[in-house]
């Protein structure tokens, strides 16, 4: 029950431009052409293209980007409970 009420509220939708999705997937096609097109090699710290030894570009080696183990793709504060708050309020 809450699973499909979940699934109402919050369609499956590319995860990059928010475009809503057919089934479950993270990216829309557009969006998964357009990764592809990026390097598949490149520094595990800034994201700079290139191949470097264990995958970090020479600068992250000297000065490691405080934002490595700060990145959260997914914040969301309580969805459940705004989902619930929703529906009570929609029905
Ligand atoms: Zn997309
Ligand atoms: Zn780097």
């Amino acid at each position: 029950m809450l699973q499909a009420l979940l699934e109402l509220l919050y369609p499956p939708a590319c995860v990059a431009c928010a475009r809503v999705l057919p089934g479950a997937a993270s990216f829309c096609e557009t969006c998964d052409t357009a990764l592809e097109r990026l390097p598949p090699v490149r520094c595990r710290g800034c994201s700079e293209p290139g191949r470097f030894p264990g995958d970090t570009c020479p600068r992250c080696r000297a000065a490691p980007p405080p934002f490595t183990r700060a990145w959260a793709p997914f914040v969301h504060e309580g969805p459940v409970a705004r989902a619930i708050h929703r529906f009570k309020y929609a029905m």
